[in-house]
Formats: C-alpha cells, sequence, structure tokens
C-alpha cells in the first residue's frame, strides 16, 4: 500500500506509513539521523534549496534566505510571500517543498507513494485548510483527507489502548504551538449494525504562538547575556557568528536539560571560547510562566465540557519531553499522565486514518494495486480491520453559512445565517431552503462565510455587497467565496433553491438546487479575482417566500 500520514509541523514534520503487521511506523530520515524532518528550507542559490536540518544552521547567519515556521503563514488572508534569486513563494509552495522532502524520502527508500492524509491544528480554518491540501497537490501527492492533529494523536493511542467510556485530555506541545483536546472513547453502532470503536473529539483550545520556539528563545537571551558577562560586552557588540553559533546550540542544550540536571555549552564569542552552563533549575524558572500559560489553556478548555471527568491525559509533542512539562501535568492530573509517542503519535494517527480512508474509498483490492515494497495483503488487511473498527468524529473548527436577504422588515437587510456552527460534530451537513429576490431573476451569488460566532444569524457582519464588515473583528467573519446559480428564463420568485453546507476536517462543500428543475450547482469561486465584481443585491437568494 503506498498510503501515508503526514504531520506536517510548524519546526518538525514526520511520516508515517503501516507496516506489515499493520502498526504504524515512521519513515526514518536518515540523512539527518531523526524520525522528522525540520521543516525549515534554505534557499542557498538558484539552483539549490536545502530543506531539513542542514538548513536549520543558517539560520543566524543567513537568516534573509531561511525560511521557517511556514504553518503560521500558511491560508492567511494577506499571506505574505518570500523572494529569493528573482523568484517568489507563497506559503503554500514553501509547505510543499518541505511535503516534497517527505515524499523524497520514501521514494528514496524505494517506495511508492500515493494517498496521503495530512494533519491541520484543530483550530485551522477553511482557507487555511484548502492552503494545506493545496501545498500536497503540489508536491506531487494524492491528498486523501486531512485531520485535526490532536484528533489523530488520539487515534494512534485508541489503536494501541482502546478503553471504552473512557475521556482523553491530549496536550499537545509541540515547536510553536500549543493544543489541548478532550476526546472521547466509546462503543457505538455503525450503519451496517456493527460494534465499532468510536473517538469523538468534545473540545478544543490552546494557543497557536505558544512552543518550544518560546522555551528556546529564553535559553537564547539567557545565554547570550551570560556571554556578555564572561567577556565584558554589551548584546549589540556579539557578532552575528556568535549568535548563529548560540542559536544552533540552544534547542541540543535544551534537550540535554530534558535527561541531565546541567548542560555546559560552547560558544565562539567573537573569536574566543566561552563557556556555560545552564542548570535545569535555571531554566525550569526562566520558562515558569509558559508552562503556567498552558495550564490556563487545559482549564479553559475543560471549562468548555463541565462536568466531564479526565481519565487519562496523553501527552504529545516534542516538547513535552521537558520534566518541567511532566510534573506539571502530572500535578494536576496525579496518576493520569501518560506519554505516548510524543513526536511521532501525530503521523502515526494520519497514517492510520489514511489506511482507513483508502479501504473505505475502496482503492485498495487485495494489495494488487500497487508495486510497492511494503504492499503485502496483511498490510491491505490491517487497514480494513481497522477502517472496520474505528470510526473518527470530529468538532468542526469554526461556523459555516450563506449570506442571505431578510425581506421580513420594512428594509432589506442582509444576514449572514449560521447554518454549522463552532464546535459541532464533524462531519456536518445543513440545508435549508431559500428563494430568489425578485421574479425573472436571472441568476443567484450565493456567498458562503465563515465566522467564530455561535448565533444562528449575523447581522450587520457583511454589507449588502457580502463584504465582512470590520466592525464586528470578535466574530472573525471571513468571505470563503461564491456559488453561481443560472436561473432559466421566466423563473418565479417563490422557486425554492435548496441550499447545502457540508463540512469536514477537509473543507467546506456548498451546493445548490433549482428544486423546480432539480439543476445542481457546485462550482465553488474562492479567489477574489474569480468573484464577480458586479455586487448588485439583485443576485441575493430571500430567506422566506411571500
Ligand atoms: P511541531 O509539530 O510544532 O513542529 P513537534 O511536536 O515536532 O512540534 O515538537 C518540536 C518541538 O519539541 C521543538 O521545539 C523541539 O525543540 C522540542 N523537543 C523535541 N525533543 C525535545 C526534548 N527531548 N526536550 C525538549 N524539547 C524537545
Ligand atoms: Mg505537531
Amino acid at each position: 500500500m503506498s498510503t501515508y500520514g503526514i504531520d506536517l509541523g510548524t519546526t518538525y514534520s514526520c511520516i508515517a506509513r503501516l507496516d506489515s503487521n499493520g502498526n504504524p511506523e515512521v519513515i526514518r530520515n536518515n540523512e539527518d539521523d531523526s524520525n522528522m524532518v525540520a521543516s525549515v528550507v534554505f534557499f542557498e542559490n538558484e539552483n539549490n534549496v536545502v530543506v531539513g536540518q542542514a538548513a536549520k544552521e543558517n539560520i543566524e547567519t543567513d537568516g534573509d534566505r531561511v525560511v521557517q515556521f511556514v504553518k503560521r503563514e500558511i491560508g492567511k488572508r494577506d499571506m505574505r510571500t518570500y523572494e529569493f534569486d528573482g523568484k517568489t513563494y507563497t506559503p503554500v509552495e514553501i509547505s510543499a517543498l518541505i511535503l516534497t522532502r517527505l515524499k523524497n524520502l520514501v521514494e528514496s527508500q524505494g517506495n511508492n507513494i500515493e494517498d496521503v492524509v495530512i494533519t491541520v491544528p484543530a483550530y485551522f480554518g477553511l482557507e487555511e485548510r484548502s492552503a494545506t491540501k493545496q501545498a500536497g497537490e503540489l508536491a506531487g501527492l494524492h491528498v486523501l483527507s486531512l485531520i485535526n492533529e490532536p484528533t489523530a494523536a488520539a487515534l494512534s493511542y485508541c489503536a494501541r489502548q482502546f478503553q471504552e467510556d473512557r475521556t482523553i485530555l491530549v496536550y499537545d506541545l509541540g515547536g510553536g504551538t500549543f493544543d489541548v483536546t478532550v476526546v472521547k472513547m466509546s462503543m457505538t453502532r455503525n450503519e451496517q449494525g456493527k460494534d465499532v470503536q468510536k473517538i469523538n473529539v468534545l473540545a478544543t483550545g490552546g494557543d497557536d504562538r505558544l512552543g518550544g520556539k518560546d522555551w528556546d528563545d529564553k535559553l537564547f537571551e539567557h545565554i547570550l547575556n551570560a556571554c556578555c558577562e564572561e567577556n565584558g560586552l554589551t548584546p549589540q557588540e556579539i557578532e552575528a557568528e556568535t549568535r548563529q553559533d548560540i542559536r544552533s546550540k540552544v534547542e541540543e542544550a535544551k534537550r540535554k536539560l530534558s535527561k541531565k540536571q546541567s548542560a555546559k555549552v560552547r560558544i565562539d564569542v567573537n573569536g574566543s571560547r566561552t563557556e556555560i552552563t545552564v542548570t535545569r533549575t535555571d531554566f525550569e524558572n526562566m520558562t515558569a510562566d509558559k508552562v503556567a500559560q498552558t495550564m490556563n489553556f487545559v482549564d479553559s478548555t475543560l471549562q468548555k465540557v463541565p462536568g466531564v471527568e479526565i481519565d487519562t491525559v496523553l501527552l504529545v509533542g516534542g516538547s513535552t519531553y521537558m520534566p518541567m512539562i511532566q510534573n506539571a501535568v502530572e500535578a494536576k492530573f496525579p496518576g493520569k499522565v501518560q506519554q505516548h509517542d510524543p513526536d511521532q503519535a501525530v503521523a502515526k494517527g494520519a497514517a492510520i486514518y489514511a489506511s482507513m480512508l483508502v479501504v473505505e474509498e475502496g482503492t485498495v483490492t487485495d494489495g494488487e494495486t500497487s508495486t510497492d515494497t511494503n504492499s503485502t495483503d496483511s498490510t491491505v488487511q490491517h487497514a480494513e480491520q481497522l477502517a472496520a473498527k474505528f470510526t473518527v468524529e470530529d468538532q468542526t473548527p469554526r461556523s459555516f453559512g450563506p449570506g442571505v436577504m431578510d425581506t421580513k422588515g420594512s428594509k432589506h437587510k442582509y444576514v449572514l445565517e449560521n447554518f454549522i456552527k463552532i464546535g459541532e460534530k464533524m462531519p456536518a451537513v445543513f440545508s435549508k431552503t431559500y428563494y430568489p429576490l425578485e421574479d425573472n431573476q436571472e441568476r443567484v451569488r450565493l456567498r458562503a462565510f465563515e465566522n467564530m460566532s455561535t448565533e444562528d444569524t449575523l447581522i450587520p457582519c457583511v454589507d449588502e455587497d457580502g463584504n465582512p464588515q470590520a466592525t464586528d473583528p470578535a466574530n472573525n467573519v471571513k468571505l470563503l467565496g461564491e456559488l453561481v446559480v443560472n436561473l432559466p428564463p421566466e423563473t418565479a420568485r417563490n422557486t425554492p433553491i435548496k441550499v447545502t453546507f457540508k463540512v469536514d476536517a477537509s473543507g467546506v462543500h456548498v451546493e445548490a438546487v433549482n428544486t423546480k428543475t432539480n439543476e445542481v450547482f457546485e462550482t465553488f469561486l474562492r479567489t477574489e479575482s474569480d468573484v464577480d465584481v458586479d455586487n448588485s443585491a439583485v443576485h441575493q437568494l430571500r430567506i422566506s417566500a411571500d
């Protein structure tokens, strides 16, 4: 089977598949002697682009040719771009370079890679999700689906030790982000009447700007100051090479402090060798506020599910190797904490999910479809068993709905009707019938929005042209795009148009059906350049019939 799961991380990425025993395994990155690939890209010159550990070594000295933390930019409005040697790169293209490196890893070991599942943070909105998918496609991968990172971690845990009616809190502290997720394991009956193990997400929380990088930065400052003190220099007098030297040693020192009580760091300070010793206690003191910050997010996430008792806390993400994290979580949940494959659980869960999907889609039959060296009958059988065993129910990351005309009052109002609300079970589907605004209307332009509100209707989050209003930043209303529904001549204003929104981890599908002709419209225009400039309100749909 040439099916893989990819954890496209902010600082490190990882790729996994099922081995011939049906167990997830990570593909080793022999070049960097690691299970991970650093999500760092160095544009050395126009002919050479380096991805991984080697790219990381150039951060301080050649910082303007290095791109890191690109995941924080992907799918953002006004996405920043990067320019090297006369070429412009978008965050999607940079992410595609990282994905290509992972793909090459598999291929260099003589294996085929086709279908993949890529993981995304639970809080990613639609645009971040479609940008991630696009990056996969740009790297020549067929993206079966996306899955939320904590859900993937929980899936990998449950595949190993499923226990009915247990609630798990996933504490995922990575390099750049912190995610808290409450997940419940239970048994349920599927459509075929078979008992299956269900994983459902009850609540999510966290911070997309809190992670191992913050611990690195504190340690960097500490070592820089210590170097200054030892040599009687000010931070401004420290050369770029020295900064790079410190930067490249900080992470290693941090990792050492996870195992030992102190770490020695040797730095060339403007040409002379300086040795700095950092103790674990020093390190813990300088980062205590960061640990406290993560615990506040744990509390606020638990507040979303009052009365829910946590049975197990799973520590995932590379930063949970730090004893200070293990101790803080243990103090809060005594006897309940387990560290589960901190840096691989997400990729492994994605590999399990990918195998389940391939079986569900029926693209694999008895291992005949691929010439891959890993493609054995048993792998396929294991995938089939997994697909029959599990079902995953996630939560919607945002609220979604169309902009429509409310014609009830004396004045027409353009409103956003939230079909699917943030935190609802996912996959989610909702339909509602609307009507053209006028008789003989030639077409309808149905705009779809994403937002953070839990209200049924948002007024006036969008103006009459369908543009999100800056007056409502709290709800973070975003225009996702629009669907054009052409109506045949002489369509009456009471013709029902059924609008459906479907949301899953991979994105939103919008569909409209003219119930008189049964014509289906589903071509969704996403980019602003695709969307018609003619904003006249006559093209809208109306909430109620006459
Ligand atoms: P992401 O998914 O955000 O890229 P990961 O879950 O891969 O992050 O974790 C990467 C982070 O974990 C980095 O900040 C790295 O320095 C940190 N990390 C990895 N191993 C250790 C360790 N042994 N001790 C402390 N931090 C570690
Ligand atoms: Mg991660």
